[in-house]
């Protein structure tokens, strides 16, 4: 059957074809590994994993690669503030190294936790800095860059096609007051390949240039080379990336090798909060681990981001997990009956929501759509087929299908209706607001249920 993916350069939906047949490259810029991953960066490696799953399951051996950022990623996308990694050692006393670390591992373990099958190689950028150097060298070679008193900077108007994924236009840029000049900059949009460091700086290294450490965007096009080749397949992040660092990645590589380097690009859209962007100010930019103390597991998590396609906001809300967690509970419930169901479907029948599927998944990583197709084939009479059917849907959804047991009856029995109700009550009580808390207790009462409050959230129990 025919796949097919939205590419971000063409704007258009095209059908996949491999470089390779039957294998797939691809690259996933990695989390800056200063601070804790939040729910919003957890979207683009659950994109990253249905897309390889989805892959996987037409049969394509995929080699995935995502780096992990310990260096160069500033404040600022383009090239403005202190070193994100700096930052924190400044803030926290710790190493930059120390800090990497840390972060990586927690990281590693929200991915194994959402279910997220870990890439085939996490490179980190600090073990690829002669790679980047070597490149630097050869674009500063060949024309493309220039040195400065601060560092080294590629510069934008030698490379014709800048701006072609984002649809930027140069000109405007120059004049435009969206991007800061740096008064070592020809361009205002030139941006830095190499930085030289202060000799405080903690992370340097030695350069043609002098002591030194490299700019961000060129770690991803030193390591998508060196594990997948001058040119590979897929390319993907989150659309943040696309106006600074992809566009500067594609810049960069095609100048340095002579050639395009990615076939597709593939970005994620954003997570909002409450409708509204995760900041720290507001305090909402939420971790797994945050979810899952007010009572949701990572796969509830999961659950709720499939229902939303990748090219479409998804907006997370207290109410709207409590909903994604009813769901779901009344998903596993309906496929327990089939487990030990005794009609037989007819293979037709299956046949029919196997097409639907596979139409789905491989129209642009449908997931939506074919999780609506699970619900109606758990609709079925009940049928051991179905179950099984459910089950290889599974390997594309990684729900944990195949390790649904009897439901609980705390989990299954609580309409959604309550459920929402509680979670406003929590809201509610974090605001202070006693007397909404109050009413929405006497609320909670009069539809059969008690709350009791703990530690990290609420727990319900039928009266
Ligand atoms: P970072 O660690 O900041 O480099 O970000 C890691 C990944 O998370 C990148 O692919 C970003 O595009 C993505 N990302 C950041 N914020 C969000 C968000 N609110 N929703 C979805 N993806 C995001
Ligand atoms: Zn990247």
């Amino acid at each position: 059957m025919q796949l097919r993916f939205y590419n971000t350069l063409t704007r258009k939906k095209e059908e996949f074809v491999p470089i390779k047949h039957g294998q797939v490259g691809i690259y996933t810029c990695g989390p800056t590994v200063y601070k804790y991953a939040h729910i919003g960066n957890m979207r683009s490696y659950v994109f990253m994993d249905e897309l390889r799953r989805v892959l996987e399951y037409n049969g394509y051996k995929v080699k995935s690669v995502m780096n992990i950022t310990d260096v160069g990623h500033l404040v600022s996308d383009a090239d403005d503030g202190e070193d994100k990694m700096e930052k924190s050692a400044h803030e926290t006393g710790k190493t930059p190294l120390e800090i990497a670390a840390f972060y990586t591992e927690q990281f590693m373990k929200d991915i194994d936790a959402l279910n997220i099958e870990r890439p085939t190689v996490c490179p980190r950028a600090t073990d690829n800095i002669a790679e980047m150097i070597e490149i630097v060298r050869s674009l500063l070679d060949k024309g493309y860059a220039y040195e400065t008193e601060d560092g080294i900077y590629f510069s934008v108007e030698k490379f014709p096609h800048y701006g072609r994924l984002s649809g930027i236009n140069l000109a405007e840029q120059r004049h435009g007051a969206r991007v800061e000049v740096n008064d070592f900059k020809r361009h205002p949009v030139d941006f830095a390949l190499w930085k030289k460091a202060q000799p405080n700086h903690l992370q340097q290294w030695d350069s043609p240039w002098g002591r030194g450490f490299p700019g961000w965007h060129i770690e991803c096009t030193a390591m998508s080379k060196k594990y997948l080749g001058e040119t590979f397949d897929i390319h993907t992040g989150g659309v943040d990336h696309i106006p600074i660092h992809h566009e500067n990645e594609i810049a960069q590589a095609e100048c340095w090798l002579g050639h395009k380097a990615v076939n597709y690009w593939m970005h994620n859209e954003f997570m909002l909060i409450d409708g509204g962007k995760m900041s720290k100010s507001l305090n909402n930019a939420y971790t797994l681990a945050d979810v899952v103390k007010r009572g949701y597991s990572p796969v509830e998590l999961r659950y709720f981001y499939l229902n939303v396609h990748y090219r479409q906001k998804i907006n997370f809300t207290w109410d709207a997990i409590a909903a994604a967690k009813t769901a779901y509970g009344k998903l596993c419930a309906q496929l327990w009956a089939h487990k030990n169901g005794d009609v037989a479907t007819s293979p037709d029948v299956l046949k029919e929501f196997r097409d639907r599927f596979e139409a789905a998944i491989n129209d642009d990583l449908n997931v939506p759509l074919a999780l609506g197709v699970l619900w109606s084939l758990v609709k079925l009479p009940k049928s051991k087929d179905v179950y099984d059917l459910a089950l290889s849907f599974d390997k594309v959804f990684a729900l944990d299908l195949n390790k649904v047991s009897q439901p609980a009856q705390s989990q299954t029995d609580v309409p959604e209706d309550v459920r929402l109700l509680a979670e406003r009550r929590l809201a509610a009580r974090k605001e202070k607001n006693w007397s909404e808390s109050d009413r929405l207790r006497a609320e909670i009462s009069q539809l059969g249920f008690a709350v009791r409050d703990t530690a990290d959230g609420y727990e319900l129990s039928k009266k």
